[in-house]
């Protein structure tokens, strides 16, 4: 049997016609006719005013933090288990991470961490919807409010989730999604950057463009910024995808739905949960082992591996990885953080790629079992 990758995509003929029209035909005065259609649709599927094709939800994170005026003196607020790329754009523009604490259940920034770690500094929040969960939103959006703090959610893992009926993305003043290969949506590589507000829309625009105002002469640059563009080629596989992704979330959902059934006798295991009100799906099933096994996200990963099946481990807190080291902000975390400490040595991230066949998700529930029965 073939290795059981950890993630992938769901790519059909649709997308291999989009992209194949546009490397024939977006060019010239069609150069963004993709994106502008993939914009459009994409700003309407989560339900913003503008939506900004980019090249990856890095770089989007980037431009959120520009165009808030985020700058050096000033902290950004940051769940502890989430990729580095939801932090290292505070570092981009020279602020502070402040690395707070994840709830027990969702996982997801827990909103008494928010609250305790806000300073007379603090000037935003990146809220994290992890492995496509999402965190008491109305809880961390009053807190915000109430502190004059900005709100960007970096729904990256999370298309198609929902809180309170809200979708995914539509919440604070600016949000992003990653197309990267691993998500659920996916342009290869690539991101989107979304807010309601014009005037940031406008200052990201530009940001993007190497500081060009639109309609000024040509090549007349009014600032030192970025280049950050997606290729036609991404816009139209986004598309595409786009098309589709009411097909690729209920294929998340279904596979997380195989998982609970090949797992439901198993004791000592905790899955991803969805809190009353929230619409989960399951970028990533994963998977708490309890402290009576014993067993290290590392051990288990190795005994899958050795039975074909690829898994990752649950993101070590940020306070922990070697890059944030010898940050004085990162031992207080180290200090303080008592679920994300508690909840990432034990847990793993199963196969989740769209490819997954039942048959495959049960092979791999059977190793499981086999490999907490021995
Ligand atoms: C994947 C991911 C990103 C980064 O996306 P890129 O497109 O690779 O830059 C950011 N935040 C989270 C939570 C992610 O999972």
């Amino acid at each position: 049997m073939e290795r059981i990758s950890v993630s992938g995509p769901w790519i059909t003929q649709k997308e291999i016609d989009y992209v194949t029209d546009a490397v024939t035909n977006a060019w010239y005065g069609n150069a963004n006719m993709y994106h502008a259609k993939f914009e459009t649709a994409f700003a309407e599927y989560v339900g913003r005013r503008y939506a900004m094709a980019l090249p990856s939800c890095t770089s989007a994170l980037h431009l959120a933090l520009l165009s808030l005026g985020v700058k050096a003196g000033d902290e950004v607020i940051v769940p502890e288990i989430t990729w580095i790329a939801s932090s290292a754009p505070i570092s981009y523009v020279g602020a502070q991470p402040v690395f707070a604490d994840v709830d027990k259940d969702s996982w997801c920034l827990d909103a008494n961490s928010f609250l305790e770690n806000i300073t007379p500094r603090t000037k935003a929040v990146i809220v994290v919807n992890l492995y496509g969960n999402m965190p008491d939103m109305d809880a961390i959006l009053e807190i915000a409010q109430s502190h004059g703090i900005q709100v960007i959610e970096d729904a990256a893992e999370s298309i198609g989730s929902e809180y309170q009926g809200k979708k995914a993305g539509s919440f604070g003043s600016l949000s992003t999604f990653s197309f990267h290969g691993s998500k659920t949506l996916t342009t290869g590589e690539g991101g989107m950057l979304l807010t309601d507000d014009e005037e940031l829309y406008q200052r990201c625009r530009f940001l993007q463009d190497h500081g060009r105002k639109p309609g000024d002469k040509l090549f007349w640059n009014t600032e030192v910024a970025h280049k950050y563009k997606m290729s036609s080629m991404q816009a139209a596989l986004g598309l595409a995808q786009l098309e589709r992704v009411e097909e690729l979330v209920e294929r998340k959902r279904e596979i997380f739905h195989w998982y609970q059934q090949g797992l439901m006798d198993v004791e000592g295991i905790t899955l991803n949960r969805e809190a009353l009100g929230v619409k989960n799906t399951y970028w990533m099933v994963s998977v708490l082992f309890d402290k009576r096994w014993q067993l290290a996200k590392e051990e288990a990963m190795n005994r899958l591996s050795e039975k074909g099946i690829d898994c990752r481990p649950l993101f070590y807190p940020l306070s922990s990885i070697p890059a944030y080291a010898e940050m004085p902000q990162a031992a207080l975390a180290r200090a303080r953080n008592c679920n994300a400490y508690e909840i990432a040595p034990s847990g793993l991230n199963l196969p989740s790629g769209l490819n997954l066949s039942r048959e495959k998700v049960e092979y791999v529930c059977e190793s499981l079992q086999e490999i907490l029965g021995s």
